[in-house]
Parts: C-alpha cells; structure tokens; sequence
C-alpha cells in the first residue's frame, strides 16, 4: 500500500492525515497554527504535527511517498510559495513547500486550501464516483474548486475557483475584495450575520433581536424555528448560489456542486432553496444530465485528504 501525508494549514489549526492510495485516512491530528508567531513557528508545527500523525500510522517518513499540503493563498503551485496572505502575517513569498519537503526529508506539493478541500470531496467525499464537481466552501470567505474530468482546474495563475467572487448581483452588496455583487457578500458567514443585522436595524422584527449577538448558527436555528427575516436571509444565500451554479453549469458543465464550510451545517435549510432557486433559474432547454447539489461529507478532514490526493496525481509511485 502506498501512503502520503496530507496538512492542511489554516489560520488557526494545523490538521495532518495520513492517506493510503484508495483514500482512506490511516491517522490524523491537529495542532494550534500559532499563526501570529510568524512563518518559521508554523513549519515547526507543520513538521510536529506531520511526523506525529506518521508515527500513530506505524510508518516511518521514508514510507511516505510524498506530502501534500493545502494553505491560504495566494500562492504559486508550481514554486510552492505563498506570496502573501492575511490570515498568515509574516508568509511574504515563503518557500512553504520546500521548507516542509526538507524538513521531512520527502517530496511535497502545495495547493490552496479550498482547491484542496474540492479535490478532497471529489477523491473519497461527496463526489466520489464523479468526474466533473464544483466546490463551493462557505465560511467566514467564500472559496472553492473546480475539477473536470478528474482534473483540479488551477488557470494560469493558480487563481482558479475563486468561486466566491463570481459576481451575482451587479450594483449588488459591496465585496471585501473590492467588487460589487460577489458570491461572498451574499453567502458567506459573515455576510449572512451582516446582512440579518442590518435588516434588524432598519426595523425589519426578528427573533433574532432578542440576541446579544448574531451567528449564521443562530440565523440557522431561528430560521427552523420559523422566524421570517432568518428564512429571508438563507433564502437570499441560496438564490445567489444559486446563479453562481447557473453560470458554473454553462461553463464547465458539472454532474455535481457540493456545498461545504461552516454555512452547510444548515443543511436543508440552505439545500432546498439552493435546488429550487437552481431550477427557477437554469435554462428550460432539454438538459440530459441534470445538475445535483448535495453536501459536502468530508468536513474538516477534507483539506488534509484532498491534498494528499493531489500528491498522489503527481507522485503516483
Ligand atoms: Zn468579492
């Protein structure tokens, strides 16, 4: 059997998985990022948490075929370099690849974060069995993947399924990257809680006013409960996924959208509208192969097991 090591670098955890080749993870662990204490910290704990979760697999480094890593960009694939990233102070065009390659003493890719959490899904998730899915992970931001034909789409800058700055809503709600009508404006986490805040404060009546303070969680459990300005505001999420399916559809032509993060944990809550806004707004041409929009199944895991898929596609021993 044939294993890679999969790390998956967030702005707050580290998780480290060992994969075999059919996907199945053999061990894993987690440990603080300690982010803020600068790049040379975060390798150290990359390494520990790597070597730890080889350890508990019962192998040793030199059984690794190769290691995967998944990271906040914007990056470069093929230097292994973040450029620079907000959520990581200090990472100014750090070889993070090579660092972590030598520390390890074995060969190493480096992927977005998003990217590798599709892929992930695509490998032993949701989309297992497909050929074509599109990723979307709807947290605090929006990311995303895309893969074709078994593929991770990454376009010429390695910038490929920034899905959540697809734009939705022309003159729309304006987007923390500059842009107005994003994706992201409409339904991530943070702009759902902006957005109920926002209609609670010009007046709209809410359960939800009776909070200290709001969570798409919350927003999520009021809306079960039935509250109409929580329903409204998924309902407005799932409309603006919704066009960003549309348009994903005319464009690489999915068997499967997936949706994950912390906004999928609504579960049909946010699935249902998606679906029914999907079909209200695809074309009524005949469609041989229609679209399915499931959740995501991997949760956490999926960063580190798609980055250890993704080592494999170009280390496949
Ligand atoms: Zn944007």
């Amino acid at each position: 059997m044939v294993h890679y090591l999969g790390l998956d670098l967030g702005g707050t955890n580290i998780k480290a998985g060992v994969v075999d080749e059919l996907a199945r993870i053999v061990s894993k662990g987690s440990v603080p990022a300690e982010a803020a204490e600068g790049p040379e910290r975060v390798v150290y704990n990359m390494v520990r948490v790597g070597r730890e979760a080889v350890e508990k697999a019962a192998l040793t480094m030199a059984e690794i075929t190769a290691i995967g890593i998944g990271s906040p960009g914007p990056l470069s694939v093929e230097r292994g370099v973040i450029h620079n990233s907000p959520n990581l102070p200090g990472f100014v065009n750090f070889p993070l690849r090579d660092r972590v390659a030598a520390s390890l003493d074995a060969k190493a890719v480096l992927h977005n974060d998003a990217n590798a959490a599709a892929f992930g899904e695509y490998w032993s998730g949701a989309g297992r069995e497909m050929q074509h899915m599109v990723m979307f992970t709807l947290g605090t931001g929006i990311g995303g993947g895309v893969v074709s034909d078994g593929v991770l789409l990454r376009g010429c800058g390695d910038n490929a399924g920034e899905l959540g700055h697809i734009i939705v809503h022309p003159e729309g709600r304006q987007c923390g990257c500059g842009q107005n009508g994003c994706l992201e404006a409409y339904a991530s986490a943070t702009h759902t809680v902006r957005r109920a805040e926002e209609a609670i404060a010009e007046g709209t009546s809410s359960t939800l006013s009776s909070l200290d303070s709001i969570s798409a969680k919350r927003v999520a459990e009021h809306a079960q409960k039935g509250d109409a300005l929580a329903i409204a505001v998924l309902d407005g999420a799932a409309e603006a996924l919704a066009l960003a399916c549309v348009s994903l559809r005319h464009v690489v032509e999915p068997q499967l959208v997936v949706l994950g993060g912390g906004m999928a944990a609504a579960g049909e809550l946010i699935l249902a509208p998606t679906r029914k806004h999907y079909q209200r707004h695809m074309w009524k041409l005949q469609d041989s192969h229609p679209l399915r929009i499931k959740l995501a199944s991997l949760g956490s895991d999926a960063g580190f097991i798609g980055a250890a898929g993704l080592a494999q596609q170009i280390f496949p021993e």
